[in-house]
């Protein structure tokens, strides 16, 4: 991994191009289906003809391995955005919805509009699926976009912005590199829609932002994704699970699992379940095993390194700096106030906590800001209806981890601490438009009680039907 310059736009052109978009949407360059599928069309022209790029690119920033590159930051992209293509008209189609009594005779519906210009601010874990999937949904639903790739994935970021004006409209579609001066510029910007993934510290920057222009915002944040693993579940399962979602991209995923509650009369089978699935996915030593990442940056390396110490590793607990290498790591003897368990972990390091009952487990975990995923592992129904009905979260995978996510019916998002709005399939392209009511009344008919002069016959007559 070589050190590469933080790739950025010159700030003195940021209102320009910003404006260009906005030029492009006034002037109704992105309203017409057509020019709506060539974008969508484009985009999955990008990702195919120049996968490789950015699978090597993915493994310059992250160490990302070419399978886990694939399926998360390639196909689930184009996944994504075929299916828009494929309900372009149906999720941009009037609603139909009823009209009463009182507007007699009338039609009522929906009509979905665009909203203007979105903003699309995007952090470095999955720097291509979490800038381009909400890319696609606004221009699906007929809007100017301005694209913010992450600064930290500096080879994902120069390769899109080296590609994104090949393949897309550079009128309607911009995309604007850099860091914290960059963004700084971008957000003094109005624009209809900002729509933010990362951190919930710059979350309240960008919702600020926002304010100033009255601008609607989508937060997707982080947090501590809690899983509780119940004395009934299948341990054997649970293991493999939780260690596919917590070191896929070595824990850095917003919604991996992130500490686990598990009963006692467990814990010692789960930690030696883990032991043997780790074995089994990256061999005796994961160093050396083309299936597992690196962490992104030493800024990051040096904070999860810090998190060590809030425990016992009963698994790993290997690093070397100059690889950003950190092995997966279970953590045992963890005191709830510790570092580990104040801050959202976003690596390869697992605490377990070992509960008494599944009560203990509930308040531990209502407790704390609501998760942006919540798991939990049981095979007594009563148990999980009882997690499902006394905690809040983003979402929820039952036996399992990240699942939730993939499933494009289901909108993927936060609440509370863990964000604001849901994305993904029809709710990612919903979430750009505005459901525009409009009633149209008939003219054949206009009775005259529903106008002045009042009088009490009218009164009466307004008392039975209204
Ligand atoms: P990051 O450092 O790449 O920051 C995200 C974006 O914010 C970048 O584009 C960056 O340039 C911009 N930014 C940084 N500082 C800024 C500032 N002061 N003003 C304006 N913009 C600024 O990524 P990150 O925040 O470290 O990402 C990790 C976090 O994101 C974790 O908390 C993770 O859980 C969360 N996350 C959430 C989701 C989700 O879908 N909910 C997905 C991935 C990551």
């Amino acid at each position: 991994m070589t050190m590469q310059l933080e790739p950025h736009t010159e700030i003195s052109t940021i209102a320009g191009r910003v404006q260009c978009t906005r030029d492009a949407f006034r002037a109704g360059v992105t309203r017409p289906f057509e020019w709506r599928r060539t974008q969508l069309q484009g985009m999955i022209a990008m990702l195919t003809e120049h996968e490789q790029e950015f699978l090597d690119a993915l493994r310059h920033d992250l160490g990302k391995p070419t399978v886990e590159g694939f399926i998360t930051d390639i196909a689930f992209v184009t996944g994504e955005i075929k299916m828009m293509m494929k309900n372009l008209k149906k999720w941009n189609a009037p609603i139909r919805v009823s009209s009463p009594l009182v507007t007699m005779p009338a039609k009522s519906r929906l009509m979905p509009e665009p909203l203007g210009v979105a903003l699309v601010i995007a952090p470095w874990n999955y720097p291509v699926q979490l800038l381009l999937v909400p890319a696609a949904g606004a221009i699906a639903a007929g809007n100017a976009v301005v694209l913010k790739p992450s600064e930290v994935s500096t080879a994902v970021s120069t390769l899109l912005a080296t590609l994104v004006p090949q393949y897309l409209d550079s009128e309607a579609i911009a995309i604007i590199e850099g860091g914290v001066a960059e963004t700084t510029e971008l957000l003094a910007q109005q624009y209809d829609h900002i729509f933010y993934t990362g951190n919930g510290t710059v979350g309240r920057v960008v919702m600020a932002a926002a304010a100033r222009h009255l601008t609607p915002v989508t937060l997707e944040l982080g947090g501590k994704s809690p899983v509780i693993v119940d004395a009934s579940a299948n341990v054997r399962v649970a293991a493999r699970r939780i260690a596919w979602g917590k070191w896929l991209n070595a824990g850095q995923t917003c919604v991996a699992p992130d500490y686990v509650l598990v009963h006692e009369s467990i814990q010692g089978k789960l930690i030696a379940e883990l032991q043997s699935v780790l074995t089994d996915f990256y061999g005796a030593e994961p160093h050396d095993s083309s299936s597992y990442a690196r962490i992104v940056s030493d800024r990051h390396f040096d904070r999860l390194q810090s998190m060590m110490t809030s425990g016992t590793p009963a698994v790993g607990g290997d690093s070397i700096k100059e690889d950003r290498y950190i092995s997966p790591t279970v953590l045992t003897q963890v005191d709830p106030a510790s570092q580990v368990m104040r801050e959202e972990i976003f690596g390869p390091i697992l605490p377990i906590l070992p509960m008494a009952n599944i009560n203990e487990a509930i308040e531990f975990v209502t407790s704390r800001p609501h998760p942006l995923a919540l798991y939990v592992f049981a095979e007594d129904k009563k148990v999980v209806s009882d997690v499902l009905a006394r905690t809040t979260a983003g979402g929820v995978t039952v036996n399992g981890t990240i699942m939730h996510l993939t499933n494009p019916k289901l909108p993927f998002g936060g609440v509370g601490e863990s964000g604001m709005g849901g994305y993904h399939g029809k709710a990612g392209v919903r979430v750009f438009q505005h459901l525009k009511p409009v009633l149209t009344r008939g003219t054949a008919l206009d009775p005259s009680i529903a106008y002045p002069p009042y009088t009490a016959r009218k009164l009466k007559l307004f008392r039975k039907v209204l």
